[in-house]
């Protein structure tokens, strides 16, 4: 693989039909980094609808051989995927940290976590088994199969570029389907290096397909196309919704994995600073982009001028700089757009009548004015009726808010559109089971951080933070066949 730092303005390719291919415009676009933006990390092929079209006819055409081998067969390849993601886990981390920024210690966990995601699939290919069914009629014997589909799209968010690509690749092609991968524009050399790998593990020419540049252009193409027989998304809610419009009057299938505004609700009886660590850790670390974060607090009055400061000292307290250097809690948020969205919600919590108990401000001291850097951000006195009680920030900003009551908390935790994740600090049991009975969210925790994920458990959001059948645990497969039953007389 080629390294971080070897050539950096080097210009990498789309990778169609087992070839990297440049694009039909002719335009490419730099991919910078955030922690310095005049570093310029590569630049990548400015695809559009046609380049989009090639991928999909490449992925039809090898769709044939690679559905009628063994599904054994076609798990091959994640032995050697795996054994390569370890061995470059280091460089794949430092090109994580060099393009999103998050640190290194963040960007090691990423490809840790992607690694134990691989190895949870192996075998999964074996285990593509289908159903016995009895039938009233004693000669029949019927039973099921679970099929490949066809070619399809994954369009992934810049957050987990690594995890989140190789999550949705990986159980697509195990099933038997043939891929056109579009990442994120300012992810795309993590996303050239992850194809490198898959390429080297002997996934066959046309099975995956990576085309770079913007969503809006690709994703039309990807929605439209007859031959697309599904698009796995993670990303906004805006755009997943769309997606799922689109797929959807078509006929086509769609898994969408999207937005949040986790809520950690904090009782009397909670282990305060077990809270604090917990939040801190999914509400700050990687400035808050996650789409688990926790993003509201809501703390009942017994406690609530305790968190409060407890908080507010635990943020003044974060290290921001580059995401290198093993001090800093914190590098840089991911890109311009990352860093409008966080003023435009300081602006709104502001005007809107919060308390900006610290941070709220863009970082320019010394180097880290050429990045996009920002400050940890409490806002107090937030009622349900403020936007920033209600959208995505997708940055580091919490929101706390004031609740009567056990009860009030759960009809404010569940008042917002989104249903991701969420959590609970008590130590009283009941409490904790009517919380997990009553909150509206596809992943739940008690005495945990909203970001707590194993690759063994399903993943997925209730109402718009999620569409399709579950990512991850033995659900993986399932939004990528199609069960056929099959009933014969002898
Ligand atoms: P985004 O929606 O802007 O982009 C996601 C992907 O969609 C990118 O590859 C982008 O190029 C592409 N895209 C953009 N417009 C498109 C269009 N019109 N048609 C097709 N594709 C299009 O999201 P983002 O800023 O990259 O990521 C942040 C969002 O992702 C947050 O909302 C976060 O909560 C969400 N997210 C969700 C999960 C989850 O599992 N639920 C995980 C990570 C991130």
């Amino acid at each position: 693989m080629r390294k971080v730092g070897d050539d950096l303005t080097a210009t990498y390719n789309n990778y169609i039909d087992g070839a990297w291919v440049t694009s039909h415009t002719g335009q490419v676009f730099p991919s910078t980094s955030p922690a310095n933006t005049n570093e310029v990390l590569g630049f990548f092929q400015k695809s559009d609808g046609l380049d989009a079209r090639s991928a999909i006819e490449a992925a039809a055409n090898a769709f044939g051989e690679w559905s009628q081998k063994s599904a054994p067969t076609r798990g091959e390849f994640l032995f050697s995927l795996i054994h390569l993601l370890e061995k470059h886990k280091e460089e794949l981390a430092e090109t994580i940290t060099r393009e999103v920024g998050k640190t290194l210690r963040e960007a090691r966990g990423e490809v840790a976590k992607t690694i134990t995601s691989m190895k949870q699939l192996t075998g999964e290919a074996t285990r593509l088994t289908g159903q016995t069914v009895p039938s009233f009629d004693e000669r029949v014997i019927g039973y099921t199969v679970r099929e490949p589909i066809g070619v399809f799209a994954i369009i992934a968010p810049w957050n987990f570029p690594l995890g989140i690509g190789l999550w949705k690749i990986v159980p697509a092609i195990l099933a038997g389907n043939t891929v056109v991968f579009k990442p994120a524009s300012n992810t795309s050399l993590i996303s050239v290096k992850l194809m490198e790998l898959l390429i080297k593990s002997g996934v066959p020419s046309g099975v995956v397909n990576l085309v770079t540049g913007p969503g809006a252009v690709i994703g039309d193409e990807l929605a439209n196309h007859p031959l697309v027989k599904g698009i796995s998304f993670t990303g906004s809610s805006e755009v997943g919704l769309a997606l799922g419009r689109a797929v959807g009057a078509r006929g086509g299938k769609i898994q969408a994995e999207m937005g949040g505004k986790n809520p950690a609700i904090i009782l009397a009886d909670a282990d305060i600073d077990l809270a604090i660590d917990s939040i801190v850790l999914s509400g700050f670390f990687d400035n808050g982009q996650r789409c688990t974060g926790t993003s509201r607090v809501l703390v009942v009055p017994e406690v609530a001028e305790q968190v409060k400061a407890k908080l507010i000292e635990r943020a003044k307290g974060l290290k921001i700089g580059n995401g290198f250097d093993p001090d800093n809690h914190n590098g840089p948020v991911a890109d311009e757009h990352q860093l409008n969205l966080y003023l435009h919600y300081v602006q709104k919590g502001i005007e809107e009548g919060g308390v900006l108990e610290c941070g709220g401000k863009r970082l320019v001291e010394g180097d880290l004015a050429q990045g996009y850097f920002v400050a940890p951000t409490v806002f107090t006195g937030i009622t349900q009726e403020m936007t920033i009680a209600n959208e995505e920030i997708f940055g580091p900003v919490i929101a706390v808010i004031d609740v009567d009551s056990f009860e009030h908390a759960m009809q404010v935790a569940n008042q917002v559109e989104f249903g991701l994740s969420s959590t609970i600090f008590t130590n009283d049991l009941q409490k904790a089971f009517q919380f997990v009975k009553g909150i509206q969210s596809g992943v739940t925790h008690v005495n945990m951080p909203s970001t707590h994920f194993e690759s063994q458990f399903p993943f997925g959001g209730k109402k718009i933070s999620g569409l399709g059948p579950r990512e991850q645990g033995e659900s993986a497969l399932d939004f990528y066949v199609e069960t056929k039953t099959v009933y014969i007389r002898p």
